[in-house]
């Protein structure tokens, strides 16, 4: 059985559930089709109505859903809550703001033989939503609620290790009085997400997780000429210029590695450090790094959750052994970490040369690479040398140049002086090896929509 509950704090199995049916797959795909005809043709009101009480249960209940984040895969409670209401926050967002953000716009024009051209938002019918397991709601609060407020319904295959969520996702919108069909939980296989996107009745498809399962599911979009959108991995640059305030900046440096356990796309990965104050840098984030507590991702005093599985643990620690095997050193820090759980040793990684592995590859937990530059203009061609391109930092206490550096990133997203972050409001998307498309504020909203052209003209109007 794919899907399962395991505690990663304890490796204890806790539920399994069986992979759905083929005939259930074909059945929900049927209920889906069918819904979207109504759903599609509800006022935006009463759409607005299902989405802002379903954001009113999260609100409601936060301790119910967030018990299920941490206990599936580890995620700090604190953090969890965090999550719980961030998703409610985007669910809001796009109730209160879809019916704006999709008005018919009329076209300019001079001459009344040009008719009266408008462009209709239309929504396109189901979707496939392939989701990752690092932050189970928000992920799908980002795809679910601009696509159900736009008239879309979704079908979502969510990471085999949250299935408990993935169900609990589904149940909220039936609850806030989504009709059956128009929100859809699988616990689909890889075979039958095939099938579906080759389906004619399955109209796009958005995957957020790795570049592996990206390339896959956009080329099987691909074949069937279908719009897809790819939220993908990263490895973010956090470049520490020699003017930034270096105590405030080694918080955030920690904060932008291990937050959510250090398993998010957008985490601070690469610390590329200009020389001057590379040392005294380097020393300071090991003591914030040695500092960090291990233990039950539900005790209030755990800032080292587990990993969100032993595989996780292992694959992330695989790493750094190559790493290692290829040049680099690895300064390991704080208290040994508990044998039992998916817990993984803080650690810093440096002396990565160009041709070591860990170069360009992805790090998800609690390592981080670390890189000395002579100045900042190797900073950013260091930055700019990687696959990926999903967002970056810029740490230095002049703003402006901050934002000059900015311009010199070749990602989807900078910040200066904070981690890459999100919020309902804030475009979120990559480039390269991170992906195309985005998610939340106005643009989530635009990227599964048929922009109809419907255009009067005078009947007596010259050819
Ligand atoms: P993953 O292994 O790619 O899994 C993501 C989802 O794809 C899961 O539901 C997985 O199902 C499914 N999947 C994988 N291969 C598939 C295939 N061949 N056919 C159909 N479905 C397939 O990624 P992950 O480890 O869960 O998530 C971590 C990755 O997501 C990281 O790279 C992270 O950076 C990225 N991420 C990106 C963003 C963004 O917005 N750019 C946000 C969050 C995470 P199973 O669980 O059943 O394998």
């Amino acid at each position: 059985m794919t899907y399962q509950t395991v505690n990663p704090f304890n490796n204890v199995a806790l539920e399994s559930f069986s992979d759905s049916t083929d005939a259930e797959v074909a059945d929900r795909l049927s209920r889906a089709h069918a819904t979207f005809q109504a759903w599609s043709a509800q006022s935006f009101a009463q759409r607005k109505a299902v989405c802002t009480r379903a954001a009113a249960i999260l609100r409601e209940r936060p301790d119910e859903f967030a018990r299920l984040l941490t206990l599936e895969m580890g995620k700090l409670y604190a953090e969890s809550l965090g999550e719980v209401e961030l998703s409610a926050s985007i669910i809001d967002y796009y109730a209160e703001n879809a019916e704006a953000f999709l008005a018919p716009e009329h076209l300019p024009t001079t001459t009344l033989e040009e008719g009266r051209p408008v462009v209709i938002s239309s929504p396109l019918g189901v979707l496939l939503a392939v989701e990752p397991w690092n932050f189970p709601y928000y992920q799908l609060a980002r795809v679910a609620a601009p696509n159900l407020m736009a008239g879309n319904v979704l079908m979502v295959k969510h990471a085999s290790i949250v299935p408990q969520c993935a169900a609990a996702f589904e149940a909220l919108f039936l609850e806030a009085g989504a009709p059956a069909g128009a929100y859809t939980n699988l616990y689909a296989t890889k075979e039958q997400v095939t099938w579906l996107i080759d389906d004619p009745r399955i109209r796009g498809v958005a995957l957020t997780g790795s570049e592996g399962a990206g390339a896959v599911i956009a080329a099987r979009a691909g074949q069937n000429l279908k719009k897809s959108t790819m939220e993908l991995g990263g490895s973010d640059a956090f470049i520490v210029l020699a003017d930034a305030d270096l105590d405030k900046t080694v918080e955030w440096a920690l904060w932008g590695r291990v937050n959510n356990g250090g398993q998010c796309c957008v985490a601070s990965k690469r610390f590329i450090v200009v020389e001057a104050i590379a040392d005294e840098f380097l020393a300071k984030f090991q003591t914030a790094l040695a500092g960090l507590v291990a233990g039950d991702p539900f005790d209030k005093t755990t800032t080292l959750p587990p990993m969100s599985s032993q595989a996780a643990a292992e694959g992330l620690n695989a790493q750094v052994r190559k790493a290692v095997d290829a040049g680099a050193t690895a300064i390991t820090l704080g208290e040994p970490v508990p044998s039992t759980g998916a817990f993984v040793q803080p650690t810093i990684l440096t002396d990565i040369a160009q041709d070591n592995p860990a170069y360009d590859e992805e790090f998800f937990g609690p390592v981080a690479l670390f890189f000395r530059v002579a100045d900042e203009d190797e900073a950013v061609r260091l930055a700019n040398d990687s696959s990926y391109g999903l967002g970056g930092s810029i740490f230095t206490a002049n703003e402006e140049h901050g934002v000059e550096l900015a311009m010199r990133i070749d990602t989807g997203m900078v910040f200066v002086n904070h981690p890459t972050w999100t919020r309902a409001d804030l475009p979120f998307g990559g480039v390269k090896k991170s992906g195309y498309g985005h998610e939340l504020a106005g643009f989530g909203i635009q990227e599964f929509l048929n922009k109809k052209l419907i255009n009067v003209v005078p009947i007596q109007a010259s050819a």
